[in-house]
Parts: C-alpha cells; structure tokens; sequence
C-alpha cells in the first residue's frame, strides 16, 4: 500500500518519547522504503535551535536508538535531509506561527499533513486551536495524541474536547502503543479465523482470563512524570483494558475501524462498574519496597524518587474485572502490571475450563491458550498427549508458534506501523473519543477508593509478584495467576 507524501510536525520534538522512539520509526520505515522522498518531519518545541541544531540531535538520537547494521551512515543522511526545526511555543498564539506556516508552504492541496502531539497533555487543546486558527489545518490533516489523554474522566473530557473544537474526531488519532503490537493485532486473527476457538470464546468454555504487563525496572530517572501517574493510571486506563475489548468483543460487522471500535467500547460500557466503598473485592494496589532484581539488591520506589518524599502512588496494580454480557457473565478478567517484577512479560492467558475426570484417570486442569506480547511474540496452546511408549500416560507439549518471525520481518517497534497508519488515514488501531472515556469512566470509582481510603498501597518486595492481597483476589475463585499454574 503506498504512502502518501506528508508533512509530520511534531510538537514536543526535543522530548524523550519523539527521541525514542518516533525519530527512530519514521527512520526505519524510511529505510524500508515506505516514506517518499519528499516527505517532511518538522520538529517545534520551545528550545532556540535551527534546522543543523536540530539535525544533530536527531543524529545522536538516532546513534543512541538505532543499532547495529540498521543503522546506515548513508541512509542516515539522506533521513535527515527531511528534518526540520521551528523554535515555537505550541500553547502560544503570540508564538513563531510564520515560522512554521513557510516551512509547510506547499502547491499540493492533496499532500497530508500530521500534526503530532508529543508535549504534555495540558497543552493539546492550545496547540490545536492555534494550529486551526493560523489556517494551518487543511483538509487532509490528522492530529495524533499521546497518551495520557488526562489523569480521570473530567479531564479526559477536557482534553477531547478542547482538540474537538478545532479538528473532527475523524482525524483525531489517540495513539495506544499497545494496539500496535503484532501479537495484539493477532488476537483477532486468533478468534475470528480460526472456528475451534471462536466457538470456544465464551463463558461455557472458558473459565478466566489473566492479563499481565510486567516490568522488572523501577523508576528509571522518570520520578516526577510517574509519581503523578500510577500503575493504574499508566497501564491499566488505557493499554491493558484496550487489550481486554479486544480479547472480548463481539465479532465486528468489519474491520472497518468504526465497525471495529463500535464493538470495543460495548465491552468498556458493559464492565460491571466497580464500589468504591468495597474495592478489595476486586481491587488489590502495591508499592514496591527494597528487594533484589537481577542478582542485587535494589531500592524502595520511594527511595528513588528524587526528593525520597513519602508517596501512596501505587506500582502495581491487580484487579478483577466482569463484563456484564450474555457471552461473559461469571467469567472473571484479571489484569495486573506493576513494577520490579521478576520478569519482563506481558501476556493474555486464556484458562478453558477442565473437564470431568474421565479416560484418563484423575481430574486435569483445563487447556489454556496463551498469547505472549513480550519479550518474544508468540502464541502456545499447550496439549495433553500420549507418552511415547506402550502406556497411556499423558504429557504435556507445547503447540508454539513464533509471531516474533513475522513481527521481526515488518516493525522492530509498535510506533512504526501507527506512525505510517496516520498518515494512510487508517484510524481502526488508535482510541475512538468514547473508548477514552468509557474506560475512564470504568476507573474512575478507583480513583476515588483510594482518594478517601485510610491507607495507601501495601508494600511488595522488589523482584515479587506483587502484593499477597493480588493472589488472594483469585484464590477467592480457586484461580491462580500462571506464575502459580505453571509451579
Ligand atoms: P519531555 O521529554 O518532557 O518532552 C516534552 C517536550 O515538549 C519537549 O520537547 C519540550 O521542549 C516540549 N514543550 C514543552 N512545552 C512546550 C510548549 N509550550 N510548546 C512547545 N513545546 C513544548 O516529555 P516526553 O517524555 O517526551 O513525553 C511527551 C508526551 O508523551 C507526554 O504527554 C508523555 O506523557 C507522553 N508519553 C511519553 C512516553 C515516553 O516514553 N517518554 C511514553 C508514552 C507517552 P522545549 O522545552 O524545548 O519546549
């Protein structure tokens, strides 16, 4: 599918996250032939550099996030000869708007133009009013949001609605990394092309599902953004309950992005809304104390924040959720992430339900189907069989696929394929405006839970799972999270 020629300005270019990661995308993706040679990339931020400033940083960027052999001297130039740079504040009509305006100078009314929001979120409805009050939005221009869109519902509100203003919700694109990743995008392929499981989807056959987003790093020098955050706010809000509509929802009329979203946000207003005034019922929130990770000892959360202040902000969070539909009444979603974990893994188990003790002898536990996201992309249905051998014994293999091959083969990063999608007008992988809030909505009783609790997160050891009241969630069912199942 080829790809138009576009402009992408990126507010918020001298940041960590355009740095990080969406230089080095739109690098590798111009590497792969996919970005036409008269593409732009026009950086803004408020730092006073010119176009060879800004190159060279983009240029150590690169260096520093590109390894090995994708890394071509050559093509590294030919890359940057796309960049540019206006020095601009974004939030301010009084800024260097003309700056900006002359560099997007263009005959071609039909060039797309992306407008990249990678500032803090209290800054998007500012910059979109200026964008659309200078003229510079036209008819085939789309606006990306990073995420977090607000920190609860009323500002997610604001943020939606200070952007809608100035551009329809047709070309507003909330990115969700987590929607980029292959193995995510695979869940759908998994259950809709694939008969034996689509007709095993429900609550007759399966018995819990687990979502699990796990770190082993701490803090990472980013203390002040998270401490405000939370795993909740962080994680949960938006790329495990995005995870959760797919692994749930009805099947789409389409792929149609609308189709696909309008059956997405039934599952987030089908969430059973949680008490407040009972949230250990279903809710369990840790912070990590000192531990060992990685063969050492590490220090507490609150150790690593920069002023070592006393802080109820939690890095893990465990919680249950049930979704009030024919398909899965009863059927209990467990999602979890936290920080200092022993392992780096993100991963939907799927847990079918057993059978009665039969053929075979004594009860065995159900089938499950497990979908990896990281480290490696992949999709194991492990399966009883007969071990070799003049018995009936039985043994467990793993039927393995390896995504990874596949994933490898198109994007190294989530961002790449997001970044092109903008640019195609292909919004089915970013969050309608009612997923937004819906999922805010569905959290928002948690945030109040904590607000007015007596106390605050219970403390975990770093380099654990969490917190005992996390397991004590599931053993209310007999369900065990899989590091359990699998000992
Ligand atoms: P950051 O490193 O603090 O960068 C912020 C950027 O915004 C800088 O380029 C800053 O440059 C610019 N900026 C600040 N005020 C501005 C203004 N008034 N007008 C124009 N530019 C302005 O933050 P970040 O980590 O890159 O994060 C950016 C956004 O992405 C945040 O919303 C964050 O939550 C989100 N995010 C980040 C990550 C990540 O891994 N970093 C991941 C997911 C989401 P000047 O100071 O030069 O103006």
């Amino acid at each position: 599918e080829p790809v138009p020629s576009f402009d992408y300005v990126i507010f918020g270019a001298t940041g960590d996250l355009t740095m990080r990661k969406l230089l080095p995308a739109l690098y590798r993706r111009f590497a792969a032939g996919q970005v036409p040679s008269d593409a732009r990339i026009i950086g803004t931020a408020r730092s006073p550099l010119d176009d060879e400033g800004y190159r060279e940083r983009a240029r150590k960027a690169l260096g520093d996030y590109i390894k090995g052999d994708e890394f071509v001297d050559d093509t590294v130039a030919r890359f940057l000869g796309l960049v540019h740079y206006v020095s601009l504040n974004g939030a301010d009509a009084g800024g260097h708007w003309a700056g900006l305006e002359a560099k997007l100078a263009t005959d071609d009314a039909g060039r797309v133009r992306v407008f990249y929001l990678a500032t803090a979120p209290d800054l998007y409805g500012a910059i979109a009013r200026n964008i659309d009050e200078k003229g510079l939005r036209t008819a085939q221009s789309r606006i990306v949001l990073e995420k977090p869109i607000g920190t609860d519902l009323a500002t997610a509100r604001d943020v939606n609605e200070g952007v809608g203003r100035h551009f329809p919700e047709s070309s507003i694109y909330r990115i969700d990394h987590y929607l980029g990743k292959e193995a995510v995008q695979n869940i759908i392929a998994l259950r809709f092309a694939n008969p034996m499981l689509e007709r095993m989807w429900d609550r007759e056959s399966i018995d819990y599902v687990q979502i699990t987003a796990a770190e082993t790093v701490g803090l990472e020098g980013r203390g002040g953004y998270y401490d405000g955050s939370g795993a909740l706010r962080d994680m949960i809000q938006n790329h495990l309950l995005q995870v959760l509509t797919v692994v749930a929802m009805e099947r789409p009329s389409s792929l149609d992005a609308d189709a696909l979203r309008d059956e997405k946000v039934r599952v987030l207003t089908s969430l059973k809304p949680l008490d407040a005034g009972n949230l250990g019922a279903n809710v369990a929130r840790g912070q990590y104390v000192r531990g060992m990770a990685g063969g050492h000892e590490v220090p507490a959360y609150r150790e690593e924040l920069p002023d070592a202040a006393p802080s109820n902000t939690e890095t893990f969070v465990a919680l249950k959720a049930e979704i009030d539909t024919p398909r899965w009444q009863g059927v209990p979603f467990y999602l979890r992430s936290g920080k200092r974990m022993p392992e780096k893994l993100t991963e939907i188990v799927i847990q079918f339900r057993a059978s009665e003790p039969g053929l075979f002898g004594e009860a065995r536990p159900g089938s499950r189907l497990v979908i990896r996201v990281q480290p490696d992309e992949s999709v194991i249905l492990p399966l009883f069989v007969k071990q070799p051998g003049n018995t009936f014994g039985l043994g467990e293999v793993d039927a393995q696929s390896a995504l990874g091959e596949a994933g490898r083969a198109g994007f190294r990063d989530a961002y790449e394929g997001l970044l092109l999608d903008a640019v195609k007008g292909s919004p089915a992988l970013f969050v309608r405006k009612d997923e937004t809030e819906a999922a805010w909505a569905w959290v928002s009783p948690i945030l109040q839970g904590w607000a007015t609790a007596g106390s605050g997160p219970e403390a975990y050891a770093a380099g654990t799972w969490g917190p005992e009241s996390a397991r004590a969630l599931l053993a209310q069912r007999g369900h065990h999270w899989v590091e359990d199942l699998a000992a």
